[in-house]
């Protein structure tokens, strides 16, 4: 019997999609591969990426583009589990490859390859400088917030339409700004330009411009033999213009993704790259489609269906599985967060009993600080956690004020990284920081510039130290230990808790000193921060246990043995944002079906009758009583194990204010589960 191969893993659509072009040295007509969560789509890319190598097929040669950076560290991993082979060097996000690419073209498409990337906050920075040099702040004329006007921009740019089509579809409470608006575009770009600083749509944006400068599309489309593009359905109109200037005739191109799981619109995504992909072009690309789930048991997979059922509009069809289970998906009423996070801790508890390790375990929620309650309740039962999604550790102003010098000594150009940094020194208030840098612009002789400009006198200490920095330029990762030590005493004096923020700058040393460069050091740190809080920052560590908590949007393309997802009720799925109109509606939708199919065995929604509201609109943060999502409706009910929690006894009447405390249950939990004695006496809670 002949020995079986990485082939024999798969069933027969899969196979034609890995073998499809087989032979074919300009890499086969266009392929496209669409179908439902957890049929297979990422392991089939995987699996041809493979089998193009191992039949002799240049691994350096091999574009393969995924949504994120972990995402394309797993598929790399993938592919060399599989073939056996070494990395592929090209596997990344769009924005990344694309920083590489601009760094290398530079010098043809009218950049200095020593560019700095600004991140979403360094651009509303940089808009509300223009913004103020254009007479506009937003305190005298209620002119559109700073990161509103980066929105619109950047929703015009990603979606390639014009300003006032962006307005009215999606801004029309700034429509009366459409003048004032292209005006600050304009001299934003311009801004950009003359300090050489891109932000992330620029990446796409010169990317997809670079490709249509004739002889750098021919070299470009020559280095790559292949294209292969994981979760196409969020891209946008900029990625899907890059990829058709690669590869015109769509030879060599795959990729994969699934309608139904399309949640990125607000960031300009749209589902129409993928449903169109095909008639692109002559003759249309072959589509493979896969009809078996590999993930999840069937009655997780009916609940899902049924929920994504109900969609206006859906491509992709049902899947069937072989993985028969007793247990329904359960859908659990609880009074408010203080339980939601109780049960999850008991369940998570109960689960890792029965043998389902923490890291095969994850909390979704919609947004970040919904996990709030459930982050307290894990602390306090010693239970170890890393958290996607959301605030990044590198978010903290201490992290970016020297990232921002760094940035600065790369690109003394870079205003918004100089500004930040000067106004950081005793001394130097808003208007000298930014004569000191109309001083620097005006100059092109850096170091003399240096030398001559006029700092006030309270600042002259601060500031020598600075232009020592500026102008020496020390080795890379000296540089950031010097970098630091100027920080340190500007920190000292700033913040309360300086002790806590420089261990942190210590372990931005200690990932510092992992790059080659500055410059690689900065680019990847912006493009891709790390993923989670707690990731960088100590604990836990990387081989111990821990549990998952992730935002919905962050657990794309991954899959638990158990999942519980938090807050399930209206308000929150769909949030206030998406009840207006039917599109965003729909998309929240698609998210909460991207939620319930990352669950393999075990899948857990949860019913606060009442949650926390963080409000900025008056009234502010409040509770407020909550229903079932609108997307489960009555009729989908069957489909679930209803259950209440905690099992409320005859005795228990209503409760005034915060939970009621079962010391009994307590108890006896604590003989059930490894609780930590404190909780179970926690006297705090029985105070109400
Ligand atoms: P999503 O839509 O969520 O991104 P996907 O379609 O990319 O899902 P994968 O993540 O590739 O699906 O696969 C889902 C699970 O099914 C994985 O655990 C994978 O190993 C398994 N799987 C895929 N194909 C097969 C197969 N032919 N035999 C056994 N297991 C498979
Ligand atoms: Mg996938």
């Amino acid at each position: 019997m002949p020995s079986p191969t990485p082939l024999d893993e798969l069933n027969a659509e899969q196979r034609q999609a890995v073998l499809h072009g087989a032979g074919d040295p300009a890499g086969g007509p266009p392929l496209l591969v669409i179908a439902g969560a957890g049929s297979g789509k990422t392991n089939t890319l995987a699996h041809r990426v493979a089998h193009l190598v191992a039949e002799g097929a240049d691994a350096r040669r091999i574009l393969l583009l995924t949504f994120s950076r972990r995402a394309a560290i797993e598929m790399t991993r993938r592919v060399e589990r599989i073939s056996g082979e070494r990395a592929l060097p090209w596997a990344g996000t769009f924005h990344g490859i694309g920083a590489r690419l601009l760094r290398e073209f530079a010098g043809r498409v009218g950049l200095d390859d020593g560019f700095s990337i600004h991140d979403r906050e360094d651009s509303a920075d940089l808009m509300a400088m223009v913004r103020h040099d254009l007479g506009l702040s937003q305190a005298e004329t209620r002119f559109p917030a700073k990161a509103t006007c980066l929105s619109i921009y950047s929703r015009a740019v990603n979606a390639g339409e014009d300003l006032e089509a962006v307005l009215a579809r999606h801004f029309p409470w700034c429509a009366g700004w459409q003048a004032e608006l292209q005006q600050l575009f304009a001299d934003y770009v311009d801004a950009k330009q003359r300090q050489q600083v891109l932000d992330y749509d620029d990446l796409l944006l010169y990317w997809a411009e670079m490709m249509t400068v004739r002889d750098i599309a021919d070299t470009l489309g020559a280095r790559f033999s292949h294209v292969l593009v994981d979760e196409y359905q969020d891209t946008n109109r900029l990625q899907a213009r890059i990829l058709l200037g690669l590869r015109p005739d769509g030879r060599g191109v795959t990729v994969v993704g699934d309608d139904a799981q399309s949640i990125y619109a607000f960031r300009a995504a749209t589902v129409r790259n993928i449903l169109e992909f095909p008639a692109h072009f002559d003759p249309p690309a072959r589509v493979v489609t896969l009809e078996r789930n590999y993930r999840s048991t069937q009655p997780i997979l009916d609940a899902a269906n049924a929920v994504i059922g109900l969609a206006a509009e859906r491509f992709t069809k049902n899947l069937w599985t072989d993985r028969a289970s007793a247990a329904k998906p359960r859908l659990v009423t609880v009074r408010d967060e203080v339980d939601q996070a109780r049960y999850v801790v008991e369940q998570v508890l109960a689960n890792r009993e029965a043998g389902a390790a923490l890291k095969q375990q994850a909390v979704l929620f919609r947004t970040s600080h919904h996990a709030g309650t459930l982050e307290i309740e894990l602390m306090r039962h010693n239970i170890p956690y890393v958290k996607f999604g959301g605030l990044k550790f590198l978010d903290a102003a201490h992290v970016k004020d020297l990232l921002a010098l760094l940035r600065w000594v790369q690109n003394p150009r870079d205003r918004v990284a100089g500004f930040r940094v000067l106004t950081l020194i005793d001394g130097v208030g808003p208007v000298s920081a930014a004569r000191l840098l109309d001083h620097l612009a005006a100059s092109p002789d850096l170091r003399w510039a240096l030398d001559t400009v006029a700092v006030p006198p309270r600042g002259a200490a601060g500031w020598s130290g600075l232009r020592d920095l500026l102008a020496r330029r020390a080795n890379w990762p000296v540089e950031i230990e010097m970098a630091r030590a100027w920080y340190e005493p500007q920190l000292e004096r700033a913040h309360e808790d300086a002790a806590v923020r420089k261990a942190d700058l210590i372990q931005l040393q200690q990932i510092a000193a992992g790059y080659a460069s500055r410059e690689r050091f900065l680019t990847e740190l912006t493009l891709d921060p790390p993923d989670a809080t707690s990731d960088e920052a100590g604990v836990p560590h990387k081989d111990e246990d821990y549990l998952i908590l992730s935002t919905i949007h962050s657990a794309k393309g991954q899959e638990w043995r158990a999942v519980y997802m938090l807050n399930v009720v209206d308000g929150c799925m769909p949030s206030d944002l998406g009840t207006g109109e039917t599109e965003a509606l729909e998309e929240e939708r698609r998210l909460l079906y991207v939620g319930m199919t990352r669950a393999r065995d075990d899948l857990h929604l949860l019913v606060p009758q009442r949650f926390f509201t963080h409000n900025q609109a008056p009234g502010g943060d409040r509770h407020v009583y909550a229903a079932r999502t609108r997307f489960i409706p009555t009729g989908l009910l069957p489909l679930f194990e209803l259950a209440s929690w905690p099992v409320a006894g005859p005795s228990e009447g209503p409760r005034a204010a915060g939970p009621a405390v079962d010391i009994g249950a307590r108890l006896r939990r604590r003989w059930q589960a490894p609780h930590s004695v404190q909780d179970d006496f926690d006297l705090a809670s029985l105070g109400d």
